[in-house]
This record gives C-alpha cells, sequence and structure tokens, in this order.
C-alpha cells in the first residue's frame, strides 16, 4: 500500500477526469463485468435480483470510508501566503509554495495572530483521513496532527519537511486510498444511474403495453369488465404489464388519456388547415342525452370524417339548446373562429330543432356565421 503505487501522473494533476478513467478501467476489470452484462438484459426477475444484490455488494465495499474530497488545490486560501510573508518571510519558501500546485493541493497553514507558538504547518489529506483509513502507524507524519508542524527558524528544514512529506510513503497512501474510494463511489453511481434508468425503462415499456391493450379492446368494441381478462392472458403468456391499470377504472383512465391526446391533435390539426369542413349531427337517448358531433372535411382531396364530441345535453333541447351547448364547446377548443371562418354545411335529421329555419340549430348557426350554408338532411333518416 505504501509502495507508491499511485502512478505520477494521476498523483501530480489529482484532477477528477484521469479518476474517472480510472474508474472505467476497473468497471471493465472487475466484478461490473458481471454487472455490465446484466444491465444489457434485465428483462427478467432473476436478473434484476442479481443486480440488486451486485450493488449491495458495492455499496458494502463503498462503505464508510466513501467520503469523497477534492484532491486539487482550490482548498488553499491565498491569504495564508500574505500571512507568512508578513511574518515568516526568512523561514518559509513562499514562492516556492506560491509556485507549487503539488504543495497547494495538501499543504494548510494556520495562521493565529495573536499567538505565534500556535501557527502550524498542516496536511489537509492526512489530517483529514489518516486515522480514518486506518492506516499504519509508522507511516503517519506529524502533519497529520491536529497541531501540525511548527514553523522552524531554518528556512532550508521547513523546505525539506514539505518536500520530504509530499513523497512519503504515508502521505501517498492517503491518495491512494482516496483514489480508490473515489472509484467506488463513482462506480456506485454509475450502478445506481444504470438501475434507475433500467426501472424506468421497464416502467415506459410496461405502461405503454397497457395502452396498447386498452386501444385494442375499445377498437375491438370489447366491454370494459372484461379487461382484466385480457391482462390475464397477457400474464399467462409471459408479458410483463408492470403493476398498474389491472381494472376496469385504470383501463377508464387510459382511455381518458388517449381521447384527450387525439382530440388535441384534432383540434391542433383542424385549425392548422384553412379547408372547408362541414358538420354531421345527430342526438341520441341512451339514458342520457346527448348531442355526437362529427366533422367531415377534406384531406389531400379525399373526404375524411372525424368524430369530435358527444356533448351532454341539459333539459334544453331546443334549437337553442343545441346551439349553445355546441357552441360552447366549440369556444372551449378554441374553435370558433375557425367555425366562422371554414364550416360550409350541415347534416342532420328532420327534427325541428335542428332543421327550424327561425328556431333551430341550423338557422342560429346562420345567424352566427351570417351567411348561409347547406344543409343536408341525412338520407338515412327520411
Ligand atoms: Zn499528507
Amino acid at each position: 500500500m505504501c509502495s507508491g503505487d499511485v502512478q505520477p501522473q494521476l498523483y501530480d494533476s489529482m484532477n477528477i477526469d484521469l479518476i474517472r478513467e480510472e474508474y472505467e478501467e476497473a468497471q471493465n476489470r472487475s466484478l461490473e463485468g458481471q454487472c455490465s452484462s446484466m444491465l444489457m438484459t434485465s428483462d427478467s426477475n432473476e436478473n434484476e435480483e442479481q443486480l440488486y444484490n451486485a450493488i449491495e455488494r458495492l455499496q458494502d465495499l463503498g462503505g464508510e470510508n466513501s467520503e469523497s474530497t477534492t484532491l486539487g488545490d482550490e482548498k488553499f486560501d491565498e491569504v495564508w501566503l500574505k500571512h507568512m510573508e508578513n511574518h515568516y518571510s526568512q523561514q518559509m519558501p513562499i514562492n516556492y509554495i506560491r509556485q507549487s500546485h503539488e504543495l497547494r493541493s495538501w499543504l494548510q497553514y494556520i495562521p493565529s495572530e495573536n499567538d505565534p507558538s500556535k501557527r502550524r504547518l498542516r496536511c489537509r489529506i492526512c489530517w483529514r483521513f489518516y486515522d480514518i483509513l486506518r492506516l499504519q502507524r509508522r507511516y503517519r507524519s506529524q502533519f497529520a496532527d491536529d497541531t501540525g508542524f511548527e514553523i522552524d527558524q531554518a528556512r532550508e528544514k521547513n523546505l525539506r519537511r514539505l518536500n520530504a512529506h509530499s513523497i512519503s510513503a504515508g502521505h501517498k497512501a492517503v491518495i491512494q486510498e482516496l483514489v480508490k474510494s473515489e472509484i467506488k463511489r463513482l462506480e456506485w453511481e454509475f450502478i445506481d444511474a444504470q438501475r434507475k434508468t433500467d426501472l424506468e425503462n421497464f416502467a415506459l415499456k410496461a405502461t405503454s403495453r397497457m395502452f396498447r391493450t386498452v386501444f385494442a379492446e375499445v377498437r375491438a368494441n370489447i366491454p370494459l369488465q372484461s379487461h382484466h381478462l385480457i391482462v390475464d392472458l397477457q400474464k399467462i403468456n409471459g408479458i410483463r404489464l408492470g403493476t398498474h391499470f389491472f381494472n376496469k377504472y385504470g383501463a377508464k383512465r387510459i382511455i381518458e388519456n388517449i381521447s384527450l391526446k387525439m382530440k388535441q391533435t384534432l383540434i391542433q390539426e383542424l385549425k392548422s388547415k384553412l379547408f372547408p369542413f362541414s358538420f354531421i349531427l345527430d342526438t341520441s337517448d341512451a339514458g342520457y342525452h346527448y348531442l355526437s358531433v362529427l366533422i367531415q372535411s377534406i384531406e389531400r382531396e379525399r373526404p375524411v370524417v372525424y368524430f369530435y364530441k358527444l356533448i351532454k345535453l341539459g333539459t334544453d333541447e331546443t334549437g337553442k339548446g343545441l346551439f349553445e351547448a355546441l357552441t360552447k364547446e366549440l369556444i372551449d377548443d378554441d374553435l370558433l373562429d375557425h367555425t366562422k371562418l371554414n364550416l360550409v354545411g350541415v347534416a342532420t335529421d328532420g327534427a325541428m330543432s335542428f332543421r327550424g329555419h327561425k328556431n333551430g340549430l341550423v338557422g342560429h348557426l346562420k345567424r352566427l356565421l351570417g351567411k348561409n350554408i347547406f344543409t343536408i338532411h341525412c338520407l338515412a333518416h327520411r
């Protein structure tokens, strides 16, 4: 441990990029061979379990010594140099310290304004970590003490002490251990991030499978009551569907989500085009009373029909009531201006509430638009 194994360039600059490079190599070398191969194919319970075990093992390895520290010289305070110039211009190799990135990376000066006997030199790194790391006592330097070194009257002696500490086995050992624990910490961080991404990806995959399932159910007119059967069937066939949306209420939420998204897309599409369009309207009274609204337009020179909305009606089913219900939705969806500009026709059945010239929905629409529109009496309703 004290044989000076830390590579010179790592030791000199001690920057985080080098540590990261080191880490990547370690990543390739050691137990993570096992982990990373699992990360690629974590789509089974067994692999996930192995992954968690590996992470726990790494946590143990990192353990209490994984506290990270900066090994650069940003902890060195320039004020110390000023203080030394005032009090130890003869005793301290001040310019040498100023220029030595290496010394500044560990040297700590304790300036004491009032009590010169308390002005000391300390190694920030050894003082903080030597004892925690439980390194061999015989290599421990006085620089690791709380009280540190007293500044000697002889400049040469101070310089020698500083340089000797830089290359001492004890000091090197501390740095080596810190680099190791930093590597462990980064490994742990990396695997943790990977695990989170894996879990997120898995959740995303499971949710999109469920969305696809519900969408297919709706398209095939399968009642919501049967949703759980379709889910069970897929599970039996080995499809992992996560842990949510198993019952009909979950399926309902998915349907609401999909339809909201589809409606937004439709509205956006309509507003982005200036094609003329017409409404196809009808009322239904299956339990509640609804006004169903379809939009017929032109896409790529062909007529297309979109389902726009099923509007729940109140008690007022006169032409005025229908008109108000429809315009309220158009206003909510910010489609009123688009309608005024591009609506060219309305197809309905023969009911007076629709077709009444004065009080029917169509009459109200014409007055709103301030122009005439085609009114078509639906052939199938005649
Ligand atoms: Zn040290």
